[in-house]
């Protein structure tokens, strides 16, 4: 008989804390999960699942245009933001109720409540001291919002999915994977919308042939970037909201939308005296196996801070799960990890971009730039950019880009090639399916011209 209440107490339902309990669960394990809101964590409730399904319903708006090159009349179509949040609402609950379901069905018993360390095997929760031989934490992370007079009439991601109203103009501060995906919907649907950036370009640590691609494709939407620009304060005013900045104009919205980015929730988690190390942002710190500090404590996902992307998440749980109660030891392999952004139209990325790959290797670049069929009858000025970057010694591909329709889609795939240690030889050797985009990642022949990679520089 186990001197505690449980094997495992998972802090967290999110997408890594529910994989990791429920395999724990299947494999015999006692298991509980505490979680303080719903179950599903960041990626179902407040991020990936709503927001695709948003970037979904925006993006008919470019199809009903699109359309009429083909001869359809699409006149009068209007959209109905409430009935879209409702639907999606809808969905999400279904979610929920699917992943209380898979709980259950593990024998893993869930615990409402907010769950506090209260030493390296006992979390306080409901005014209950519960004991395991291990805990994980898996609580994610959650918005942060920099100190500025008139925070607190500013929104984040949380708030913009559940807006009651679709803003005529609403301004969105970050340049990172929330802005312009939001800034995406927002401008679908018809918003008048405009990006503020403190430096000169989007998407910090994608390739730069991405950043410049998709900041040009935003532009001719409409979505305005504010470059070099910081706010120093929001006001509320009689119409909306005034924003006043270091270098700029003032500029009235109905809606200023932060996404700054987002911090491990790890506060008030009774962390420091269970003796769990942090970082300086509150990120759990573990080894490759998600070990914490703390012999008998595992940390996985965003609270961790490596790769902040709910399959990594759900990759650890699975890792932590077979190694603990399966005899079945798995160490993730954190390499060529596939990642999209769903603005509008989506970036997809894999590997190196050309300005990491050149701080190790000599490169050979390949980049394609071309009009869609589709959008030689639809008229839109759209185009697409898909790049290699290839290791000129090895011939192996380093890292593959690409901003346009169906990129998340098509990356997916090449991800496995370059898992695969695939060369662009053997890329040049694949046949391609005709008329497709994706193609053309094995069709470019001719490596782009050598220059000196400073003068790319923003
Ligand atoms: P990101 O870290 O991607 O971007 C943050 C942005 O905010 C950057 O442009 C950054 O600028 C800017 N910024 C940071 N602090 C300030 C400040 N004080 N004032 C002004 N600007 C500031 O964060 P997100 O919030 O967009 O997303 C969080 C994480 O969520 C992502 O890193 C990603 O891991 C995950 N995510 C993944 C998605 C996907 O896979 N599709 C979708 C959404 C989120 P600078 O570049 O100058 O530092």
């Amino acid at each position: 008989m186990s001197k505690y209440d449980y094997d495992l107490i998972t802090i967290g339902a999110g997408s890594g804390g529910v994989r990791a309990s429920r395999l724990a669960g299947k494999y015999g394990a006692r298991v509980a999960v505490i979680e303080n809101s719903r179950i599903g964590g960041t990626c179902v409730m407040r991020g990936c699942v709503p927001k695709k399904l948003l970037v979904y319903g925006a993006h008919f708006a470019h199809l009903f245009e699109d359309a009429a090159g083909f001869g359809w009349q699409v006149n009068g179509a209007t959209h109905d933001w409430g009935a879209m949040i409702d639907a999606k609402n809808k969905e999400l609950n279904r979610l929920e109720g699917i992943y209380n379901r898979l709980l259950r069905d593990a024998n893993v018993e869930l615990v409402a409540g907010r769950g506090v360390l209260g030493d390296a095997h006992t979390v306080e929760v409901n005014g209950k001291r519960l004991t395991a031989e291990k805990i994980l934490i898996g609580t994610g992370g959650w918005p942060v919002v920099p100190d500025f007079p008139g925070k607190e009439h500013v929104i984040t991601s949380n708030e913009a999915l559940d807006l009651p109203t679709r803003p005529k103009r609403i301004v969105i501060v970050g340049g990172g994977y929330i802005a312009v995906e939001f800034a995406g919907i927002f401008n679908a649907l018809g918003s008048e919308v405009t990006i503020i950036i403190r430096r000169g370009a989007l998407l910090r640590g994608f390739d730069l042939d991405v950043r410049t691609e998709l900041a040009d494709e935003l532009a001719k939407k409409g979505i305005k970037i504010h470059r070099d620009c910081t706010v120093r304060s929001v006001e509320k005013t009689a119409k909306g909201y005034s924003i006043s900045f270091d270098m700029a104009e003032e500029m009235e919205t109905d809606c200023v939308m932060y996404a700054t980015g987002r911090a491990p929730a790890t506060k008030n988690l009774g962390l420091e005296q269970a003796g769990v190390k942090t970082r300086d942002n509150g990120a759990v710190i573990v080894d490759d196996h998600n070990r914490s500090s703390v012999e008998n404590i595992y940390a996985l996902g965003d609270v961790t801070d490596r790769i902040n992307l709910t399959p990594v998440a759900i990759n650890e749980g699975r890792a932590f799960a077979e190694t603990h109660y399966n005899k079945n030891p798995i160490t993730m392999d954190y390499t060529n990890i596939a990642s999209a952004v769903f603005s509008q139209p989506p970036v997809a990325t894999v590997g190196l971009s050309e300005e990491d790959a050149r701080k190790k290797h000599k490169v050979r670049l390949f980049i394609t730039r071309f009009r869609p069929m589709k959008h030689t009858l639809s008229g839109r000025d759209e185009r697409v950019m898909m790049k290699l970057v290839v290791d000129k010694e090895t011939d192996k591909v380093l890292g593959a880009h690409m901003v346009g329709e169906d990129a998340p889609e098509i990356i997916q795939g090449l991800a496995i090639a370059l898992k695969c240690g695939a060369t662009k030889a053997q890329f040049d050797a694949t046949v391609g399916i005709h008329p497709t985009a994706a193609e053309e990642f094995v069709t470019m022949r001719d490596p782009v011209p050598e220059k000196d990679p400073a003068d790319k520089e923003l």
